[in-house]
């Protein structure tokens, strides 16, 4: 395909993209098998179940909803109590992006924003000191009480927990009687990252809930939530079909998920993601206007621009978000971004960056 026929790529987000071939070949697959069981009742949801439960090599419960606002507010709604609260960073997807819905599934669970100065805070992470802190702050029956820490992992800033820094998080939750959620819309670039087995970062650590995100690794949609402590996930089918998440025709969520696990294309997809993300930053790194505000560890880039600039590269057409969690403007690869794409791009924001000088 020449660049002329081929549909334009943006860094806006990596849910832009498509649906990667081993996923819609499974979708197909699914589809040509005619009259199946609904509800999950089905091979294919038999077969992602099982084949998660081989790759986390544990016995866990898992359940399919459509989104990952609706993984989180539910997962978290199954660790609290309504008069409980959950420890998160201010950049949690959970505190700034989905519109109330863990505390309206929870019944008023309070999310307790831990505000903090340290330089793992400025990357998107939660310390071990902050969730320390909000813990021990108030006893008082006044106050929701902590029942759960969320991480996010990769966090909203691209960044990436390592195994140590999720042990330690796991730690004082476990010391302090909270459970341990995590937010894995891109856990597959976070493992791909750290090239750990993915149990290493997950119950290994002591994580009790994962949502785990398909959709922006190559899923037409679909997000899979694992337990891995089974007592949580009492009750949980009725939460999720309360919720209208249950599919109906669960197995057109399932198959691409057995697509994605067969041969690890989760993690090629990934991989690639990531790849793309640094080869961005190798790019524009050094570029005069240009100011990285931390080298990539995932499939992100997060970037300070001169304001032309901005104007420039949105006149020329593309299309990324200018101000995320406080930051500057993020540049996001997916697992279809094409190194042409970036070389083009990074090429437009030398020459948008030369006009502003
Ligand atoms: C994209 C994303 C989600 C899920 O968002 P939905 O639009 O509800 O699928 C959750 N957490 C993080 C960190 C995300 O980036």
């Amino acid at each position: 395909m020449t660049a002329s026929t081929a549909p334009r790529q943006q860094f806006a987000s990596d849910n832009l993209a498509g649906i990667c071939p081993e996923a819609l070949q499974c979708l197909l697959e699914a589809n040509a098998s005619g009259h199946q069981p609904a509800y999950g009742d089905d091979l294919w949801t038999q077969k992602s179940t099982d084949m998660l439960r081989e790759l986390f090599q544990t016995d866990c419960d898992v359940y399919y909803v459509f989104n990952g606002t609706a993984a989180n507010s539910l997962a978290l709604a199954s660790l609290c109590q309504s008069y409980h609260s959950v420890i998160c960073s201010p950049v949690a997807h959970i505190e700034t992006d989905e519109c109330g819905g863990p505390e309206f599934f929870s019944n008023g669970s309070k999310l307790l924003v831990a505000e903090s100065e340290s330089s793992a805070a400025r990357l998107g992470k939660l310390t071990p000191d902050a969730v320390e802190y909000l813990v021990t702050k108030r006893h008082d029956i006044h106050y929701p009480k902590p029942k759960v820490v969320s991480i996010t992992q990769a966090t909203e800033l691209g960044t990436v927990y390592t195994v140590e820094e999720v042990r330690a998080i796991a730690a004082i939750a476990k010391r302090r009687h909270l459970k341990l959620h995590m937010d894995g819309a891109r856990f597959a670039n976070a493992v791909a990252t750290l090239e750990v087995h993915p149990s290493e970062i997950t119950w290994r650590a002591g994580v009790d809930v994962l949502c785990f995100g398909g959709t922006k690794n190559g899923l037409p949609v679909g997000e899979a939530v694992v337990f891995f402590d089974r007592d949580l996930s009492a009750d949980f089918a009725w939460r999720v079909k309360q919720a209208g998440q249950l599919a109906s025709k669960m197995r057109f969520i399932s198959a691409p998920w057995v697509g994605m696990l067969e041969h690890d294309t989760w993690l090629r997809n990934a991989r690639h993601a990531n790849a793309m993300a640094h080869r961005l930053y190798q790019a524009i790194n050094a570029m005069p206007g240009v100011h990285v505000l931390h080298p990539p560890q995932a499939n992100a880039v997060f970037v300070q621009l001169p304001a032309s600039s901005i104007a420039r590269m949105h006149a020329l057409g593309w299309s990324f978000y200018e101000f995320i969690a406080g930051g500057g403007c993020r540049l996001m690869c997916a697992w279809d971004t094409q190194p042409e794409t970036v070389d083009a791009f990074a090429a437009d924001l030398a020459a948008a960056c030369a006009q502003a000088a």
